[in-house]
């Protein structure tokens, strides 16, 4: 659906490979939706959402599961039961409250279980404020933050290489990439916003964050419309914080979504009043943007306007805009007349401060009416799909390999290391460079350097071209033989001739 007032929308989201019509009344069976009560504050917000949901005449019918700390407890380590993804798969929407991830390195993130295993590629979040009625140091504040779900430093995979190494991969796509940045253009078309900013880090990761913002760059000329911008995230973060007002939809990767999502929602008013969608080409699920906040659960006072709102966003997706847009509407009004829960409460600006509860039951009494001063929403039919590019496959060739060691002799003299892989290695094969912690030692280098116990060791062929993977085995050989303890190896390609590695700080 696409709001026809689309600057003052916060709650839409688009939907992939599904019908939009503005009118629910064709949705003449409801639709099945999966519906988990979730952890803490959980199961208070999901009834007062329900009852709005019911009072409004949703087109859904609800599948309950359970997931989240019980099932975390009952031994299930990624906090849902097997059975449970047949409903899931089967219903492909999902209103999720918070849950809780026990502590301990033994529980995965069920969010991101779920993400990744139905392919929710984008996180969709908007932060807008509602001043007066709620405060904000940023009343024009009304911007979108589109985040890559699946890749990037979540992909979750780490490694202890030696006693004081750790490491994370960070994955990349070239289709992960270019999903989520032609999802963030033709959002905004689709939302009738105006400018698309991409946040990297550029500058330091050239081939990963590098990759996401060249891929920007090549989207972002085929939408002349709408205007491009990039910024590196860490300037970018700090602009966010501090002019929210001069963006319009925010496009980035995996991690620094997840840190600019929260700090948006944050200076809008409150991260009780912000909702999410998860969108995937088969599935979605919608939550709100908090947590399951244990400190207030069971108290009736958590406000349910979070996980409202993603209920909205999951009402357009399934084709009952029109429902969306009166629930929308009513809550816009409750803000109006000062009906507020303790966390946006304000003496001298709020009328009434009510429990969870009674919340839903001002939003319910309001279904129907227009807010005055806030802008109505609207929506009208229209949709987004995306569908990546085919990558075409290049002339791929070896060149050489970096061979990461655990080496903890006294001194840890680098040019001792050098001096022993010089005397080792076989022919054919010319040490280029060792690096720690990414910073060149040897050759050259400078005592200053700290030095830990993992090295990663380059060698090049000799002869300046290519190499072979026998070439390799016979080098890790001649390593092995001479004592060395090999913990990885990365290979060294070109692709198309290009570099496909970064070079040493220092190279
Ligand atoms: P939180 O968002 O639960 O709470 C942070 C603060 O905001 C608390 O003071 C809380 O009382 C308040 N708050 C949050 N939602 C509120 C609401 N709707 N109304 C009023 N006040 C609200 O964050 P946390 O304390 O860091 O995390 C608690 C648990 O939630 C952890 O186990 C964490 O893993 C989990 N969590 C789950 C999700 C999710 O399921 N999507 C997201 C974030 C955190």
């Amino acid at each position: 659906m696409i709001p026809v007032d689309s600057s003052q929308v916060s709650g839409g989201t688009a939907i992939l490979a599904h019908r939009h019509l503005a009118d629910s009344t064709h949705l003449r069976t409801p639709v099945p939706v999966t519906v988990a009560y979730g952890d803490g504050i959980g199961p208070e917000i999901m009834e007062a959402v329900l009852r709005v949901l019911d009072a409004a005449g949703a087109p859904l019918r609800y599948d309950v599961i359970e997931i989240g700390e019980k099932c975390y407890h009952q031994g299930h380590t990624s906090g849902i039961a097997p059975e449970t993804w047949e409903i899931l798969r089967r219903n492909r929407v999902l209103l999720k409250a918070p849950i809780t991830t026990p502590q301990g390195s033994g529980y995965k993130s069920l969010n991101v279980t779920i993400r990744k295993t139905l392919n929710l590629f984008a996180n969709v979040r908007p932060a807008k404020a509602y001043t007066p009625f709620v405060a904000s140091s940023h009343p024009k504040m009304n911007l979108i933050v589109i985040r890559e779900n699946e890749e990037d430093l979540y992909a979750g995979i780490e490694h202890q290489q030696t006693p004081e190494v750790v490491q994370v991969l960070k994955l990349v796509t070239r289709p992960g990439c270019e999903r989520i940045i032609r999802y963030a253009f033709e959002y905004a078309r689709a939302y009738g916003r105006h400018k698309v900013t991409c946040m990297t880090k550029d500058n330091i990761m050239k081939l990963t964050d590098g990759l996401f913002h060249s891929i920007f760059d090549e989207v972002a000329a085929t939408y002349p419309d709408i205007a491009a911008e990039h910024q590196i995230i860490d300037i970018g973060a700090a602009r966010l914080a501090d002019q929210p007002g001069r963006f319009d939809v925010i496009v980035t990767l995996n991690l620094y979504g997840d840190i600019i999502s929260d700090i948006a929602a944050q200076i809008s008013g409150s991260v009780g009043l912000a909702g999410s969608a998860n969108i995937g080409s088969e599935a979605a699920m919608f939550e709100a943007v908090h947590g399951s906040a244990p400190d207030i659960a069971g108290l009736g006072i958590a406000n349910p306007s979070g996980l409202l709102v993603a209920a909205t966003q999951m009402l357009v997706h399934v084709g009952a805009a029109d429902t969306a847009e009166t629930i929308k509407n009513a809550w816009l009004c409750t803000l109006e007349d000062g009906i507020h829960t303790a966390d946006i409460y304000r003496p001298g600006v709020s009328a009434l401060q009510v429990g969870t509860r009674d919340f839903a039951t001002a939003v319910i009494a309001r279904l129907g009416q227009e807010p005055r001063q806030l802008t109505p929403v609207h929506y009208r039919a229209g949709g987004i799909h995306v569908v990546p590019t085919p990558v075409a496959r290049t002339n791929k060739q070896l060149v050489g390999v970096d061979v990461f060691l655990d080496w903890n002799d006294a001194g840890r003299n680098p040019h001792d290391l050098g001096a022993m892989l010089e005397r080792t290695a076989p022919e054919g094969w010319h040490l280029k460079m060792i690096t720690n912690r990414g910073v060149k030692v040897y050759p050259g280098g400078v005592p200053e350097t700290f030095c830990t116990d993992h090295w990663r060791c380059r060698f090049t062929a000799s002869s300046g071209g290519p190499c072979s993977f026998d070439q390799v085995l016979v080098l890790l050989g001649a390593l092995h033989a001479a004592g060395l303890d090999v913990i990885k190896t990365e290979h060294l390609y070109t692709f198309d001739g290009r570099r496909g590695y970064s070079l040493g700080q220092g190279e």
